[in-house]
């Protein structure tokens, strides 16, 4: 068993700093992490943390194919992914797409659970799910159905290019709170660094620790 020392909670700066550096949100909360190091071999045995830390890292499961590539800068070494990624973005947008919005939702989908990253303290596609967009004409934005796409320049029903930005009010939920996302209940959780994560029990600590 290594002499342990269980470290004072820490901000994301040191373990987690990149995640922070995405966060442009303007209530910035930050992140606590527990670590437990082995001191001899100054390694970070594990990552103790809340359940704001684990939806963040759980999000990544819900990221699209293309977000993913583009994150990734086209090196994400996903079978032949980033050579198709590349593909689609010298095509021309105007000759090979029935519309602009084509190519642009291909480059930089949204995540089908993307409204409900407003609850997360760190958004690691920096994307924006209040952001809409319309043709701005009477009645596709007046009436009370209204006509609106998460995609710049799709086409609207008038047959314009849905081209005018506009943002939700309220998508549920206060900027890292910590209500819905994913994660419920357990408060606590340990993390190790190939991302697999247990309940913060003692039972599931140990035979990390007797690993090493
Ligand atoms: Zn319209």
């Amino acid at each position: 068993m290594p002499l342990l020392f269980t470290g004072k909670s820490v901000h994301s700066s040191s373990g987690s700093h990149s995640y922070a550096m995405a966060s442009q949100t303007k209530a910035y909360k930050p992140i606590e992490l527990k670590l437990v190091i082995d001191k001899i071999s100054n390694q970070v045995l594990y990552a103790e943390s809340n359940k704001d830390f684990v939806d963040v890292l759980l999000s990544f499961l819900t990221l699209p194919m293309g977000t993913i590539i583009g994150l990734a800068d086209k090196r994400s070494g996903i079978g032949s992914m980033d050579e198709l990624y590349k593909s689609v973005e010298v095509l021309d947008d105007e000759k090979c797409f029935w519309t602009k919005a084509g190519k642009t939702m291909l480059l930089n989908p949204r995540s089908a659970y993307g409204f409900q990253y407003h609850n997360l303290v760190v958004k690691i596609d920096g994307m924006d799910y209040s952001k809409l967009y319309t043709c701005r004409r009477d009645p596709c934005w007046t009436s009370n159905s209204g006509f609106f796409s998460l995609v710049k320049n799709s086409i609207c029903v008038c047959r314009q290019a849905m081209e005018y930005e506009v943002h939700l009010q309220n998508t549920g939920g206060n900027v890292g709170s910590s209500s819905m996302a994913f994660i419920n209940k357990v408060d606590r959780y340990i993390i190790r660094d190939d991302l697999e994560i247990l309940p913060s029990r003692i039972e599931n600590g140990l035979p990390w620790l007797e690993e090493k």
